[in-house]
C-alpha cells in the first residue's frame, strides 16, 4: 500500500476516535473539569441538602449543580420528575440557562457521516491499490488488461541483440517471417505454432528474444507478467485475459508476451479441495482465447517460464502452448559474444580479450554478463579511468559472482570435473554402443537444475524402439554414474535423475511393452491412468503382490546388468574417457562428431546385446 494511503486511513481513524470520544452521547459537558456526574436520585438529595449553590441547566434534560467548594454534579432529569428544579427554586439558588452546544456543520457530517467515509475510504484506496495507481478510467479499469504495448517504432531490439542462442532464434525466424506477411503464409497453407513456450533460467533473455522477434517483424509487442493476472478478487483475472486478447486480435499481427505464465498456468488441482478459485478461472480463460483463434490471425503468444514442468499440460495440448524453445544459460561462446553487445556501450581499451572474461564465467546468465560489463564500468567511472581494461571486467566478474544468488551455479573447479566425467561418460558410453542416436552436444554449462548435458540428435521422430535401443538408452543413461564411480569411486547427486529415467524405462519394459524375457508379452496395470484433476496418480495394480515382488527383483538384476557394461565400456576406453574431460574442462561445450573423431574405428567394435 501506498504511504499516503496508509496516512489517509489513520488519520481517518484518529478523527473519528476522537470526535467520538469528544460527543460521547451527543451532549456537551459544560466545561468544568471536575464535574461527577450522580444518580438523579443523589443529585436530588444534594440540592435538597442545600449544599448547591449555583446551576445550569444545559439543552432540555442536562443540569449541573455547583457547590461551594467549585466541585460540579450533574444529571439528566427526567421528564416525568422534574421536581429537582422547584427544589432548587425553594433554595432560590440562581439557575443559568444554556441552550445545548451545536455542532458546527462539517462535524455534525462527520459524526453522522464517518463510519461510512470510513468505509468508502478503505474500499477506494483498495481500488486504486488493484488497479495500479490512479489515472483516467479509474475504477472501471479493474478488469482491464494491464498489458504494456510496444509499437513497432519503439522496438529497437532485433536478433543481432540477442546472443548464445542461435537454435532458439533458429526456431523463431519462421515465427518472424509469418508475422511479417501473415496473408503470404496463409496461401502457402503453412501451419504456424499459434503459441511458443520458452523455458530457461532467469535472466538468460527470454523476453528480449521475444521483443526480438516483435523488433524484427515490427509488429507491436504486448506483455504482462502471469502475476499481474492473479488477484485479490475472482474474475478479474479472467477478464483481463479477455481483455488482452481483445486489444492483440484488434492490433494483428503482434505478439502477446506473457512472462511467468507458472503464476497462473501452474498445474491445477495439487491441493485437492483448496484450489485457488481465482488462478484456475483466469487460466480457464487462457485456456479458451488460446482455442479461440486460429494461428492465421497473425497474434503469436509466447509465453516464458523457467518452471516449465509445474505447468498444467492442459496449456500444452496442441493448438496452445505446443511449440517448445528452450533457452539454455550461454556456453563460451555464447558468453563471449554476450560481451561482446553489452561491451558496445562501454569504453573499451585498444585489445581487451573478452573470451578470457567469458571463460572465467560458467553459469552466468545473459543478465549476469550485462551486469558484469555495467559494474565494470561504474567500477572504471569511480576510478575516473577513461577506458576499461581487462583487469576492469576481472574485477567485475568477482564482484557479480560474489553478489549474485547464481554463486551457487558457479561450480567449483572440483564440481566441474566431476560433471566432467559424468557427462563423458554417458556420451562415450553412448559413442561406444551401435543403434543409439548420434551425440549433438556434451556440455558442463550448468542448465536448470543440471549441472550438464549430454544432448543427442534423433535420426527422426519414430516413437517406437526396439529393445535394443532401449536397453542401450538405459546402459547410457547409466554411464555417467559409472564414470563417477570408476574415477572417483563415489557418485554425486547429479546421478539421481538418470536412475529415475532408467528405473522409467526397465519398467515400461516389463510392465507395459511386453519385453521382459521371464514376464513376456503381457501388460502390468491398466493403461488407463488414473486421473485427479488433470494429474495422473498413478497406475491402477492388477497383480499380485508376488508379482509385484518378482518384477521388482527383474527389474535391480536389469539396472545391475547395465550399470556394469556401462563400467566395462568406459573401463576400455578409459584414455577416451580423459582426453574428453580434458577437452571438455577447457572449452565447456563439445561437439559429438568430436568424440566419434577421437574413437575412430573403435566405435563399430561392441557387439549388439539384448535384455
Ligand atoms: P528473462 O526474460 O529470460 O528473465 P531478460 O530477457 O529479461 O531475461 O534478460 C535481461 C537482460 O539481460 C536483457 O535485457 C539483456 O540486456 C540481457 N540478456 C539476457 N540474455 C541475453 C542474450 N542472450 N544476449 C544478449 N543480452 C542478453
Ligand atoms: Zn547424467
Amino acid at each position: 500500500m501506498k504511504r499516503e494511503n496508509v496516512l489517509i486511513i489513520l488519520s481517518m481513524l484518529v478523527l473519528a476516535f476522537f470526535l467520538a470520544k469528544m460527543f460521547d452521547g451527543g451532549n456537551l459537558s459544560t466545561g468544568s473539569q471536575r464535574t461527577q456526574e450522580l444518580i438523579y436520585s443523589d443529585f436530588k438529595a444534594l440540592v435538597a441538602s442545600g449544599d448547591v449553590v449555583n446551576a445550569q441547566i444545559v439543552g432540555d434534560s442536562l443540569i449541573e449543580g455547583f457547590t461551594q467548594d467549585g466541585m460540579g454534579y450533574r444529571t439528566y432529569i427526567p421528564a416525568e420528575d422534574p421536581s429537582v428544579i422547584d427544589y432548587l427554586r425553594l433554595y432560590q439558588i440562581p439557575i443559568n440557562y444554556v441552550p445545548e452546544k451545536s455542532l458546527p456543520w462539517y462535524l455534525s457530517i462527520l459524526i453522522n457521516w464517518g463510519p461510512f467515509l470510513l468505509i468508502f475510504g478503505i474500499w477506494m484506496v483498495l481500488m486504486r491499490r488493484m488497479q495500479g495507481g490512479g489515472g483516467a478510467g479509474g475504477l472501471f479499469s479493474i478488469g482491464r488488461s494491464r498489458a504494456k504495448k510496444m509499437e513497432p517504432s519503439e522496438m529497437k531490439v532485433t536478433f543481432d541483440d540477442v546472443a548464445g542462442v542461435e537454435e532458439a532464434k533458429d526456431d523463431l525466424k519462421e515465427t518472424v517471417d509469418f508475422l511479417k506477411d501473415p496473408a503470404k503464409f496463409r496461401k502457402l497453407g503453412g501451419r504456424i505454432p499459434k503459441g511458443m513456450l520458452m523455458s530457461g533460467s532467469p535472466g538468460t533473455g527470454k523476453t528480449l528474444l521475444a521483443k526480438a522477434v516483435a523488433g524484427e517483424a515490427e509488429v507491436p509487442f504486448y506483455s504482462m507478467s502471469g502475476s499481474d493476472f492473479v488477484e485479490m478478487f475472482v474474475g478479474v483475472g479472467a477478464s483481463r485475459v479477455r481483455d488482452m486478447f481483445e486489444q492483440g486480435r484488434q492490433n494483428a499481427p503482434c505478439i502477446i508476451f506473457i512472462d511467468e505464465i507458472d503464476a497462473v498456468g501452474g498445474s491445477r488441482g495439487t491441493g485437492m479441495g483448496g484450489g485457488n478459485d481465482e488462478r484456475e478461472q483466469t487460466l480457464n480463460q487462457l485456456l479458451v482465447e488460446m482455442d479461440g483463434f486460429d494461428g492465421m490471425e497473425g497474434i503469436i503468444v509466447i509465453a516464458a517460464t523457467n518452471r516449465p514442468d509445474v505447468l498444467d499440460p492442459a496449456l500444452l495440448r496442441p493448438g496452445r502452448f505446443d511449440r517448445h524453445v528452450s533457452i539454455p544459460l550461454p556456453d563460451v561462446k555464447g558468453r563471449e559474444e554476450i560481451l561482446h553487445i553489452h561491451a558496445k556501450k562501454v569504453q573499451m581499451a585498444e585489445g581487451v580479450d573478452m573470451s578470457i572474461i567469458a571463460r572465467g564465467t560458467p553459469g552466468f546468465s545473459g543478465a549476469d554478463l550485462k551486469n558484469l560489463i555495467n559494474e565494470a564500468a561504474l567500477g572504471g567511472a569511480r576510478n575516473n579511468k577513461t577506458e576499461l581494461k581487462l583487469a576492469d571486467f576481472e574485477w567485475a566478474r568477482d564482484k557479480v559472482m560474489m553478489g549474485t544468488e547464481r554463486r551457487s551455479m558457479v561450480m567449483s573447479e572440483k564440481e566441474k570435473r566431476n560433471t566432467a566425467y559424468h557427462e563423458a561418460g554417458h556420451a562415450l558410453v553412448s559413442a561406444l554402443l551401435p543403434k543409439t542416436d548420434p551425440i549433438h552436444k556434451v556440455t558442463i554449462v550448468p542448465r536448470g537444475r543440471s549441472l550438464g548435458l549430454t544432448a543427442f540428435l534423433p535420426k527422426n521422430d519414430s516413437h517406437s524402439y526396439d529393445i535394443d535401443f532401449l536397453s542401450n538408452r538405459i546402459t547410457i543413461a547409466m554411464g555417467g554414474r559409472a564414470a563417477e564411480k570408476i574415477i572417483f569411486d563415489e557418485v554425486t547427486t547429479g546421478a539421481s535423475n538418470d536412475i529415475q529415467q532408467a528405473t522409467d524405462t526397465i519398467r515400461n519394459m516389463i510392465c507395459t511393452w511386453g519385453m521382459s524375457k521371464s514376464f513376456g508379452p503381457i501388460v502390468f496395470g491398466s493403461d488407463n491412468q488414473h486421473y485427479v484433476l488433470g494429474r495422473s496418480i498413478g497406475k491402477g495394480r492388477e497383480f499380485s503382490e508376488k508379482t509385484a515382488t518378482e518384477i521388482d527383483e527383474e527389474m535391480r538384476a536389469t539396472i545391475k546388468f547395465h550399470d556394469e557394461k556401462a563400467k566395462k565400456l568406459l573401463r576400455d576406453n578409459i584414455d577416451v574417457l580423459h582426453k574428453i574431460v580434458e577437452v571438455l574442462m577447457k572449452e565447456e561445450t563439445i561437439e559429438g562428431s568430436y568424440i566419434m573423431d577421437l574413437l575412430g574405428p573403435k566405435k563399430s567394435k561392441v557387439e549388439p546385446v539384448g535384455g
